[in-house]
């Protein structure tokens, strides 16, 4: 796969040295605006986090202007379900915020989980 590249690095985050390719992950979709990659701490069978290549800090960060990224988000998140063949059994995507929302990542994410029942509510 190619290199991912960056389009607006911050250097003390470990989502923009995935991008700029400056730390390892194991990438499963991309496209102009999106990666995707397996989380290094899987929580279900399938676990990828779906992430913009620029630095959005976390989901208070977004406004209209992101319309389109979102979008590509949730384009992403679709089409990995399907290459991860979870679609039609289900999935849950989770986007994490503060601390009690249990964000530990300042650059904001998707979670895609999958291949496992998913109890409701959270813990
Ligand atoms: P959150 O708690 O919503 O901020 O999620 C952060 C997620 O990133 C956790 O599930 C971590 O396991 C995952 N994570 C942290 N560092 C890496 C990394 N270098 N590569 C892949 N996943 C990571
Ligand atoms: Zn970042």
């Amino acid at each position: 796969m190619s290199s991912p590249g960056s389009l607006d690095p911050v250097a003390d985050c470990p989502f923009c040295h995935i991008v700029a390719g400056t730390r390892a992950a194991r990438f499963v979709w991309e496209t102009d605006a999106v990666v995707a990659f397996r989380d290094i701490a899987p929580a279900a069978p399938t676990h990828v986090l779906i992430i913009p290549r620029s630095h959005v800090p976390d989901a208070l960060s977004l406004g209209a202007s992101h319309a389109a990224l979102l979008a590509e988000l949730f384009v992403v998140a679709r089409r990995v379900a399907e290459a991860e063949g979870v679609a039609s059994s289900g999935f849950r995507l989770v986007l994490n915020v503060g601390t009690d929302g249990g964000n530990t990542v300042n650059h904001l994410h998707l979670h895609l989980l999958g291949g496992r029942p998913m109890s409701w509510p959270p813990g």
